[in-house]
């Protein structure tokens, strides 16, 4: 029924761009650009009442960039640490915080998460964090159920260090694993063999009771049904809370992605053999009670709540810290460079909704009444023609007043979200669309 897989979030969120005319990834980016004081200038007002935002929770993301050595597939926004400063870096994001929370916006309404993504922020000593840590509960209110997470690969975290960040009030961990298979990790460019990386797993499970969630890719390059069994089994045994699960996306310009362009790695991989991955891990982990948080989200039930993925989707405000951070605050999308630069654009009404929209089609449960509440009826009766129609190939199962994601609904998760989008976008602008 689709031609191509879209493997992401972002996938879907550029074909979203397209279909609203306007240049490819603006809505996370640069466009229409304002001067930070506009940004300022709603700050220095009190938060909107919850009714009137349609948002109650809020959060800080804070991007410490470096990492110990690159792997090979990586594309996110991130530098090789090599002699990086990073007493000044720390220093950096603690002047960060304080200078956001001098604001009566910030200050006047709890944040219900603290999100250290990156790159990888466990780079940072223990005296480092303290230092952010002393900021954050200096200058920002958090709630007392705050969610903070801490993104890590294994190397820079052991038992004892991850126990003193969950002293400074962290728990959740996100730890990137991706495979525990040698072959695999090697191709990726992981640190330690998968022998090793199942022991630290475990080693830190035993040293913590916050919640542990790992990353795990599949359909990487001549991936075995073994290998992927495998993982499977770990992510069920281990003790962990949840799992990440994407399909490999070779970023251009990575690694991996030369040395395949150079014929020395072999990469063939076919939508068949990438559903039978997914498929296989899906159904393994979900027989052992784990259930779907969002389309690339596992998690058993009751231990972790990802606010931090609830609040992104749901358009609350992220205040975006350090460098490469992105947000969303006050109706703004931020991108800060550097310190003192930053990108600013108004969000906009459409891409409110929209984009909103989007979020909540990465659950896995389409509610028509309640997906079309800002297109009005005629959006709705196009949601529920094109839930019955994607029901057909099975990619959706009727669940009460909605739809529910099959295994195939979840590999096709965001062709699908678009579909039902350019359903909802057409009947509201009185188009008719076509799959
Ligand atoms: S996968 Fe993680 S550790 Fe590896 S380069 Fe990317 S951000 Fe750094």
């Amino acid at each position: 029924m689709f031609d191509e897989r879209l493997r992401s979030h972002h996938d879907a969120e550029h074909t979203l761009d397209t279909l609203l005319g306007r240049p490819k990834g603006h809505l996370n980016r640069v466009f229409n650009m304002k001067p930070w004081t506009a940004v300022t200038k709603k700050l220095s007002l009190p938060p909107p009442p919850p009714e009137k935002s349609g948002n109650t929770d809020r959060g800080i993301y804070i991007h410490v960039p470096h990492c110990d050595k690159l792997c090979s597939f990586c594309g996110l926004n991130r530098k090789e640490r090599k002699n990086t400063d990073l007493d000044a870096y720390a220093g950096y994001i603690a002047e960060e915080i304080k200078a956001f929370g001098a604001f009566p916006y910030i200050r006047e309404a709890p944040f219900n998460s603290v999100y250290f993504g990156g790159g990888t922020p466990t780079v940072f000593t223990v005296g480092q964090f303290a230092l952010v840590f002393d900021a954050l509960r200096r200058h920002i209110p958090l709630a007392d159920d705050c969610e903070i997470t801490v993104e890590s690969t294994q190397h820079n975290l052991d038992a004892e260090k991850a126990r003193t960040l969950a002293e400074f009030g962290v728990n959740r961990f996100s730890i990137g694993i991706q495979t525990f298979s040698d072959r695999g990790r090697k191709i990726l460019g992981r640190t330690y063999g998968g022998e090793k990386a199942y022991d630290e797993l475990l080693s830190l499970r035993a040293a913590l009771d916050g919640t542990l969630c790992i990353d795990i890719i599949y359909s990487y390059p001549d991936q075995s049904i073994e290998e992927i069994e495998q993982d499977a089994e770990i992510c069920v045994s281990s003790g962990i809370d949840s799992v990440s699960f994407y399909s490999l996306m070779v970023n251009k310009g990575s690694a991996l992605a030369r040395s395949i362009e150079a014929g020395e790695t072999r990469f063939v991989r076919d939508i068949e053999s990438d559903r039978e991955r997914h498929n296989i891990f899906y159904n393994r982990l979900t027989a052992a009670g784990f259930t779907l948080l969002e389309l690339s989200k596992l998690v058993r039930p009751g231990r972790d709540a990802y606010k931090y993925i609830q609040i992104q989707y749901g358009n609350g405000d992220l205040v975006p810290v350090g460098s490469g951070a992105g947000g969303r605050l006050a109706g703004f999308g931020i991108y800060s460079m550097s310190p003192g630069r930053r990108f600013v654009s108004p969000l906009g009404a459409e891409y409110a909704i929209y984009y909103r929209m989007l979020g909540e089609l990465q659950f896995g449960l389409y509610d028509p009444a309640r997906l079309a509440r800002f297109l009005g009826p005629a959006a709705e009766q196009a949601i529920v023609e094109k839930a019955r129609e994607l029901s057909g190939p099975g990619f959706l199962v009727q669940d009460g007043s909605g739809w529910r994601l099959t295994p195939d609904g979840v590999f096709w998760g965001n062709n699908i979200a678009v579909e039902v989008l350019k359903a909802a976008i057409g009947a509201k602008k009185g188009k008719k669309t076509h799959a």
